[in-house]
């Protein structure tokens, strides 16, 4: 045999009953996804923030990040609504390495699945109870999405899934937003076409079983910059990259034309300082053009309590063990300047 079959998972119905929300947070939730589903519809110009680690690696310093979050918010919540990230399935370019909290909920451990699930629920319920967050996660492996369907703000289908059928069906079935990336060479038109397809109703197989979806009004796109033939990053957060984008959704049949910026990956080639400017640039080009600032809806930007990050084994408290990350007073300080440019 190729493969061995350890365990027969629970399925994500029973995992939601052994671990489940209360009436309070079912109404948390419910009170932000409208706020959120406002900005992408149109109805409110509260700028969006996707933000925290490029990896949720440990409960402990991610909610410890999250509490601070929390209380920028507070100062910030006339203009801007802050979705935490709180990633925890990671894509690795190679396959190998850290696959995220899914795989080991202990970093230094070997994977155990069942843990993981168990972890990753964990995570978003302590943010929603403790701190009234929910909050973001990527739509690595569709068939999980349903761990966590109760709990999320909002999904991303990544650089290198956003081609795939099972990812694109899916998110057409998703109950929140979905953002789109670019993927990472940098075709639009693949961009736009997951739209496409996550905007439509599809009938098709998942988890065992028919399904038709709805189609998810609220897909949209993520420009995360891309690599070249060569390997160079190359950015599109640019005015005329935004211009680019409004064009081609109003040759679409798109609704809720909508982008979200990521100001770090192939935006900032991974230079994480870099995301203060890029960040404050998308804001000019928002307050420049009205076009832009109804396009524009938010940014996604990698931030954690330490700057940069840090190697295997190396375990500094809330310093990431993926992309790095912008630190904590830098990033407090960048929502504040944000909120006062809007
Ligand atoms: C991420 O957001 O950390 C990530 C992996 O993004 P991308 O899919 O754009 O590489
Ligand atoms: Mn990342």
């Amino acid at each position: 045999m190729q493969m061995q079959f350890h365990r027969k998972l629970p399925i994500p119905q029973d995992v939601k009953k052994d671990f489940p929300l209360t009436d309070r947070m079912v109404q948390v939730r419910a009170k932000r996804d409208e706020s959120i589903r406002a900005v992408f519809d149109g109805r409110s110009d509260k700028f969006i923030l996707v933000i925290g680690p490029c990896s949720a690696d440990q409960k402990e310093p991610v909610l410890e990040y999250i509490s601070r979050l929390r209380r920028v918010e507070e100062q910030v919540s006339d203009k801007i609504i802050i979705i935490p990230r709180i990633y925890t399935n990671k894509p690795r370019t190679t396959g190998q390495g850290y696959k995220g909290m899914l795989h080991q909920p202990d970093p230094t451990a070997k994977p155990d699945m069942y843990k993981g699930i168990v972890a990753i629920r964990d995570i978003h319920l302590a943010a929603l109870r403790d701190y009234d967050f929910s909050c973001a996660d990527e739509m690595l492996y569709p068939e999980n999405h349903r761990y966590l369907s109760d709990l999320l703000a909002y999904v991303a289908v990544g650089a290198r899934s956003v081609e795939n059928q099972q990812h694109r069906l899916t998110a057409s079935g998703v109950g929140v937003p979905v953002g789109m990336k670019n993927p990472t060479g940098g075709d639009l038109s693949v961009m736009m076409n997951s739209i496409v397809a996550a905007q439509s109703s599809h009938t098709f197989i998942y988890r065992g079983w028919e399904v038709t979806s709805e189609g998810n009004a609220y897909a949209h796109a993520i420009l995360r910059g891309y690599i070249d033939y060569a390997g160079r990053s190359v950015s599109n957060y640019h005015y005329e990259d935004l211009l680019r984008v409004q064009a081609l959704y109003a040759q679409s049949n798109l609704i809720n034309p909508s982008v979200l910026v990521d100001t770090n990956h192939n935006n900032s080639g991974k230079n994480y300082l870099e995301q203060i400017r890029i960040a404050k640039d998308i804001v000019h080009s928002r307050n420049q053009n009205s076009d832009i600032k109804r396009l524009v809806k938010g940014l996604m930007i990698e931030s954690y309590i330490e700057d940069g990050a840090q190697g295997y084994g190396e375990n500094v408290f809330g310093k990431s063990i993926t992309d790095p990350c912008l630190g904590w007073e830098k990033t407090e300080r960048l929502i504040l300047d944000i909120a006062e440019k809007l």
